[in-house]
């Protein structure tokens, strides 16, 4: 399934099922046949496999039986952040040759990491398909593009092991790690990476039944039309599971929070020379299966 958060003339945030072009409310389609579904993605998460299996039944269903005010077509609604997480964690330094080119032009280490890298960043970082990054001049000169793969945790996970990984996480979207490279501060990055618009996320979540293999997902990012990165996922250093096993060691993932799990080279620090967005900007992230993330730059002094 391929799940959107959605406004449908100035309706409160709505959660629907992207269908042939058309989005599909799925409260109103339960409704419709007296049963239940949540309005929104995270309920919809919490409500576990139940919820899941009668999306999946009510969407294979007879579509000209659904009710008119179920069914909007995508361009008469405004996609929103999928949802907005907990907590979001960031894996930094998770392709090899983004750690090669961190080490050129962020002072990171040369050597591969033993372990994963990781960051957060706090849910009011997050922002919606189309909605600005917002660039402020007097904090930074440096505002520079991360496309990464999304995992969105579906089963509360605590101390598990990489082989039961998966079994816990819900689906998969993109985020853009945004980070403005001189806000970090004695090497730490949560002002750099957590600043407001700083994790465009969405267009869709596409649950993990729809992703046979996200170790094997071309990613790429665009700015104003020209290619940035391209790579694939298969080149993380630390895989999914990998990653899931080491931040559960000691930090619960509850359903709906997020691991962003590290960007390819091609960030604009790692140029020569060094590229940074400015206001009038256009950043495209896109991610196999998933869609494309666009987000304007925008002058927020
Ligand atoms: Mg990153």
């Amino acid at each position: 399934m391929r799940l959107l958060t959605y406004t449908h003339d100035d309706s409160l945030n709505r959660l629907g099922a992207e269908v042939d072009g058309s989005v599909v409310d799925l409260a109103a389609l339960a409704a419709h046949a007296d049963v239940e579904l949540p309005s929104d993605l995270l309920s919809f998460i919490q409500a576990g496999t139940t919820a899941h299996g009668t999306a999946l039944r009510l969407l294979g269903s007879d579509s000209d039986a659904w009710p008119d005010e179920a069914v909007h077509q995508l361009d008469e609604v405004s996609l929103r952040a999928p949802l907005r997480p907990g907590k979001i964690i960031g894996v930094g330094l998770n392709y090899v040759e983004h750690v090669e080119e961190s080490s050129r032009s962020l002072d990171t280490d040369k050597e591969l990491p033993p372990r994963p890298v990781l960051f957060s960043k706090p849910a009011t970082a997050v922002t919606g398909p189309g909605q600005p990054i917002l660039h402020n001049a007097d904090l930074t000169a440096q505002l520079d593009w991360e496309c990464e793969l999304a995992v969105i945790i579906g089963r509360t996970a605590f101390r598990v092991t990489e082989e039961d990984a998966f079994d816990h996480v819900f689906g998969y979207s993109i985020i853009n790690d945004i980070s403005a490279r001189d806000q970090r501060r004695s090497g730490q990055w949560f002002f750099s990476k957590g600043q407001d618009s700083y994790a465009p996320f969405g267009p869709a979540v596409v649950t993990a039944d729809d992703v046979p293999d996200p170790m094997a997902l071309d990613l790429s990012l665009r700015v104003n039309g020209v290619t940035k990165q391209k790579s694939n996922t298969r080149h993380m250093l630390f895989p999914i599971a990998r990653l899931i096993a080491d931040i559960t060691s000691g930090v619960t993932l509850e359903p709906g929070d997020i691991i962003a799990t590290g960007s390819p080279s091609g960030v604009g620090a790692g140029m020569v020379p060094p590229e940074f967005l400015t206001p009038g900007d256009t950043v495209e992230a896109t991610v196999q299966g998933i869609g494309t993330l666009t987000n304007p730059v925008i002058d927020a002094r």
